[in-house]
């Protein structure tokens, strides 16, 4: 998880950072940062959202500068805590440095001990910290240094960095997360998602290629491939399910157009007969839409949402999870007597399911058939996503139909890997969460 953000040749350049963060703030609400470069590094960082961090003129004036990185928090390696919270920083012999990331350094526990038996002190318990140790142990000019230590990391990462009055832009060889390039007058934008660079108003130029490295200089921009020209792409297949907002484009792709095929094909599959067709909202919206057109039973919003609270699964703390569902969805109570298809975009511990059940067992539903516009999540994912450990995930413990006792389904299904491929359209996608084929091992675990 995590979003990431920077701009390079633009005059509010701290002021579109927080606004292309806000944008991205479905990536992760624990905490953001930014980092802003005039004739020195100038940077901010909180835990909260970015409304709360940034929402004074006063904060953003005291970050001033044509270039700016940013980055919004959840953490998946390290845990919440203060240090972790990015832009990380540093102060090389060539000078100051600033560093976003996004993803899961695989190999980080193997390079972290190796840099403190060196001598490394680390500050964060994070991942993205051992990137500068690594940079930090070799006499090189600063790109050198970043991709030297480029080279030696596994996994997922999309960085993007400011070093001196240049930035650097780099994207791991199986492009697991995404990232993006746009343009904003003379200014190049880069971002996790496309939704980023609307915001402001900047023009989507392409994605950053797997294994592309960029060095961005007085508005001109140089490609490289330092890790090699021999990528296989595996970008993450459930940015296209669940965690990309639905008007970013990914691969050429509206996310939202993706998500109704899947429901599409969802429908194709496992339709059951219905009174009506209702989506867990806002995950299961576009899906329960495609699935409610080809099945041919009427679409209602059957179950509320508050808007004032954040995602329910981007609480890390289990017993914040279970008061996050509680007090963010209410079920109508004129489904009484009703015949009802819920329609979510996964189920990974199984809470959310089983509230939601219950929920419309109490306004009086007759029956409740769930159908997911994901197989079932039956693997941790090492490359950025919040499924910590295997035995949390209740589709890697129990059966199908186990899963739809526990959560008091009437009946339940998963979108095949199949059709779900003929929705989502290629096999550039990694798909370890559903599959256990990890593209990169993770150190540690086999
Ligand atoms: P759970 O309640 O633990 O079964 O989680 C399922 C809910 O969390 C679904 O409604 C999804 O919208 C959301 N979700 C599923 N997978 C993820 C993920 N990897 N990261 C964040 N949220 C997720």
């Amino acid at each position: 998880m995590c979003g990431i953000f920077g701009i390079f040749g633009n005059t509010d350049a701290s002021v579109n950072t927080a606004l292309g963060l806000h944008a991205l703030q479905h990536r992760g609400q624990e905490g953001g940062g930014i980092a802003s470069w005039d004739n020195g590094l100038h940077s901010c960082h909180d835990t909260g959202r970015i409304g709360e961090i940034f929402g004074e003129q006063s904060i953003l004036a005291q970050l001033p500068g044509t270039m700016a990185v940013g980055h919004v928090r959840y953490s998946t390696t390290g845990g919440p805590n203060q240090a972790s919270v990015q832009p990380l920083k540093a102060n090389f012999d060539f000078g100051e440095f600033a560093l976003v990331h996004n993803g899961d350094i695989t190999n980080f526990l193997q390079l972290k001990q190796r840099l403190v038996s060196q001598g490394a002190l680390f500050q964060s318990t994070g991942d993205t910290e051992v990137i500068l140790h690594l940079m930090a142990i070799q006499s090189e000019s600063d790109f050198n240094k970043f991709q030297n230590a480029l080279k030696q990391l596994k996994g997922a990462f999309s960085i993007i960095a400011i070093s001196q009055n240049r930035m650097f832009v780099a994207r791991d060889p199986h492009g697991f997360r995404p990232l993006v390039m746009g343009t904003l007058g003379d200014g190049y934008v880069f971002a996790s998602e496309t939704c980023a660079l609307d915001i402001i108003g900047a023009e989507y130029k392409r994605e950053i290629n797997p294994g592309e490295v960029l060095i961005v200089s007085n508005h001109n921009i140089q490609s490289t491939y330092p890790l090699g020209h021999k990528t296989v792409k595996k970008f993450c297949v459930f940015e296209n399910i669940y965690f990309s907002r639905p008007d970013s484009v990914h691969d050429g792709e509206v996310v939202y157009d993706v998500r109704k095929r899947i429901g599409i094909e969802l429908a194709k599959e496992s339709a059951v007969e219905t009174d009506i067709v209702i989506p867990v909202p806002d995950s299961g919206v576009p899906s329960a839409l495609g699935y409610a057109q080809e099945a041919g039973i009427p679409f209602e919003m059957g179950i509320t949402r508050s808007h004032y609270r954040g995602r329910t699964f981007i609480q890390p703390e289990q017993k914040i999870r279970d008061l996050g569902v509680k007090l963010k969805h209410n079920a109508l109570r004129s489904m009484k007597g009703k015949t009802v298809t819920v329609i979510d975009d996964s189920i990974v511990r199984g809470t959310t399911a089983k509230k939601i059940i219950k929920m419309l067992n109490k306004v009086g539903v007759k029956e409740v058939h769930v159908r997911i516009a994901s197989p079932a999540v039956k693997h941790s994912c090492y490359y950025g996503l919040d499924t910590p450990t295997k035995k949390e995930l209740i589709a890697s413990q129990y059966t199908e139909q186990e899963v739809c006792d526990y959560i008091g389904a009437t009946s339940l299904q998963h979108i095949s890997m199949k059709a779900l491929y003929k929705a989502v359209g290629s096999k550039k996608y990694c798909d370890a969460c559903f599959t256990g084929n990890y593209p990169v091992e993770k150190a540690g675990i086999v």
